[in-house]
This record gives C-alpha cells, structure tokens and sequence, in this order.
C-alpha cells in the first residue's frame, strides 16, 4: 500500500527489550516493505537472552519484535504500555498469504521430517499457487548445507519452525546470505499446520491464554513456564516499582 513507505517503528521498552507496537496489518506491511528478522517474543525468550548476550543482541537487532504471548502483554500493561498480541502462528499464516498474493517465494525450515511434509502439503492444498522453493526438517547437526541451498533459491520468505533460540540464531546467520529475505521464527507452528498438534480452542485463543491450553496438553512444557513466568512477572512489578 502507498502509505507504508511513511511507516516507522514504534517500540516499548520491557525489561531492556524493544517490542514494536504496529497492528497486525501493520505488522505485516512493515515487514514485507522492509524485510529483515521477526522475533515473536516471549517471557520465556527474555529470560533467556537475560543469561546469553548473544541471544540478547539478536532480540536487540531484529528488524522487528512482536509481543507474541499474553505473557509480553501483560508484562506492558504493568508498565502502563497497551500492545495488542500477534500470535506468531497467525503471523506466519499472514506472511504466507502476502507471498502468495504479491508472488513471492518462500522456505520452510524445521520440524521433524514428516511434520515438515505435512504441513507444506496442507498449506499447498489452502494456496495452491505459492512458490515453495525449498523446504528442510529441522534436525539437522550443521546448517552450512542448508545456508547454500538458501544462497542459491534466494526465497523472499523463510518460516523457520526449530524452538528458541534455535531459530533467532538461524535466522541471524541466514541474514548476511539473504540480506532481503522476510525471515521468521515460528517455535512449534508447523507442528499445528500438519495437524500433529491441535492450536487451542477459538475461547483459549481469545482469552490470550492458548499458553495454559498447551500445557494441559503438553505436561512436560511445565518446565518451561515454571519458574521462568513467575521471576519474568516479579522483574516486571520491580521495574514498574523501582525502575530497572
Ligand atoms: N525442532 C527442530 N529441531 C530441533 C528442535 C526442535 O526442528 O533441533 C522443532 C520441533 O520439532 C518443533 C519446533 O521445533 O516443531 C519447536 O516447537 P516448540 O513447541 O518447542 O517451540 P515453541 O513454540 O515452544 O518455541
């Protein structure tokens, strides 16, 4: 659209991490006019990145940070910021469609073999005229194979579906070999679009609690939550109390 070459970032600072505040639509627009890595972030990333500086500065210089979960979100409020979520899931469908419309091509990387073939299938079977030019699992011990296969196909969009921090390392290798690609990480996403993992109730999905939903169905991802929420929650009230 003509109006996006005047649309800038606008970030919110939680806990020394920017997330940009654009609208869904906006979002979207931003990224595909400017290219570049979408970090879909959550408490979880953040207290990760709090103990490797790497993965911070990754997070620090992606070209776009989007408040994933209802966790960033409700992180903001504390700090008096309103963000709305975009489910990272939702985003990678948008981006998919936006390639489809605009005829870009586009890479899928990660997820275990037959989830990866799967979920390619459905989605060619919901747009057939997307230009997939590559696809690879994610269980891969050295990525230089598939950094030169990507050299080569030059896709526009690659989704890329290895868990975090995996994929934002990925993608930050990725950037120098394809400096104008849209490149995302999408954590368990391609797990739901082969239909292995069923996405939460349209009410969880509502209610920002899709999070809850998959660990009822998922015991084991307890530990993640626990005691990482709890600890990223009472930073939050501290920074909002007495500053960082
Ligand atoms: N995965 C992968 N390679 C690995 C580890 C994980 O491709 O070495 C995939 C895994 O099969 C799953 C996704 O990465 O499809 C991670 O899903 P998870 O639910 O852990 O991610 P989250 O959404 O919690 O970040």
């Amino acid at each position: 659209m003509w109006y996006n070459i005047y649309m800038d970032r606008n970030t919110v600072d939680i806990l020394g991490y920017g997330v940009d505040t654009f609208s869904f639509e906006d979002a979207v627009d931003y990224i595909v006019d400017n290219h570049g890595q979408v970090i879909t972030i959550n408490p979880e990333m953040i207290e990760c990145a709090n103990k490797d500086c790497r993965f911070k500065s990754i997070i620090n210089c992606a070209e776009m940070v989007v408040p994933d979960g209802i966790g960033i979100q409700l992180g903001l409020k504390i700090l008096g910021k309103n963000v709305k979520r975009i489910p990272g899931i939702d985003f990678g469908k948008a981006l998919l469609i936006r390639a489809n419309n605009l005829n870009k091509s586009v890479a899928f990387v990660g997820a275990k073999p037959e989830v990866i073939e799967n979920a390619v299938r459905n989605i060619k079977s919901e747009l057939p005229n997307l230009n997939i030019v590559y696809q690879h699992d994610g269980y891969f011990s050295d990525s230089t194979d598939i950094m030169k296969e990507l050299q080569e196909k030059r896709p526009d969009f690659v989704l890329v579906a290895l868990g975090s921090p995996k994929q934002e390392f990925f993608i930050s290798e990725l950037k120098s070999v394809l400096p104008d690609a849209v490149m995302i990480g999408l954590g368990g996403s391609f797990d739901v679009w082969a239909g292995m993992v069923k996405r939460a109730p349209k009410l969880f999905q509502k209610l920002g609690i899709e999070w809850l939903y998959r660990t009822i169905s998922q015991p084991e991802r307890i530990k993640r939550i626990i005691p990482t929420l709890p600890i990223f929650m009472l930073k939050v009230v501290k920074e909002r109390m007495i500053g960082r």
